[in-house]
């Protein structure tokens, strides 16, 4: 299975990956996690990255385009994989088949998993994380015992400059604009499947399930 997952910030599209990679027994390719390890590597890339992520912004097609290549080539993707955060635009779908092509390969499957607006502000804006331990709480739902202060460690929870209600609002405009063609492209290819991702966790993974059972 070589699937794509598709969904906007704040849909849970981290942790369906993770799910669904492990059960579908394939890797997880994440631009999110190589972008972190350059960013914490300080690489020159990873400033740059980190630079764009800090404004709300979307990273630069030729940098992701190059880490996402690699990545691909490698022994453990030759079977299958499930690409989560790439590709974000028509122009990076259009790289995405030609790198396919060139491995004498094609994507199987996109996956998207559709939110309500209003509802990823709210779990987004109240998320707090610990300057410590990095430990994330909720305002709402999963309060600290005492304010500000990091359950697991005692250290100081902040909000994220990701986390902030006028940057959550730019992302989800940036999504809108570059996934609606996005999406229109895989619709066009025949391979779209959209789930609801609502309710809980075990929910999503089981309508992502049957989606995708239906297509392998
Ligand atoms: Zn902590």
């Amino acid at each position: 299975m070589r699937a794509v997952l598709v969904g906007p910030p704040g849909a849970g599209k981290g942790t369906q990956a993770q799910i669904l990679a492990s059960e579908l027994s394939i890797p997880k390719v994440s631009t999110g996690d190589i972008f972190r390890a350059n960013v914490s590597g300080g690489t020159e890339l990873g400033k740059q990255a980190k630079a764009y992520m800090d404004r709300g912004d979307l990273v630069p097609d030729e940098v992701t385009n190059a880490m996402v290549r690699d990545r691909l080539a490698q022994e453990d993707a030759q079977g299958g994989f499930l690409l989560d955060g790439f590709p974000r635009n028509v122009a990076q779908a259009e790289t995405l088949n030609k790198i396919l092509g060139d491995l004498d390969e094609r994507l199987d499957a996109v996956l998207e998993l559709r939110v309500d607006e209003e509802e990823v502000v709210k779990r987004l804006s109240g998320r707090r994380s610990c300057r410590n331990c990095g430990h994330v709480q909720h305002v709402d739902f999963d309060p600290p015992a005492t304010a500000g202060v990091c359950d697991a460690c005692g250290g100081e929870l902040f909000q994220r400059e990701d986390d902030k209600e006028e940057t959550i609002r730019h992302r989800l405009e940036v999504y809108r604009e570059q996934t609606a063609p996005l999406v229109q492209f895989y619709e066009n290819e025949g391979i779209l499947l959209t789930i609801e991702a609502v309710g809980s966790v075990a929910d999503v993974t089981a309508r992502a399930k049957a989606a995708l059972g239906n297509r392998s």
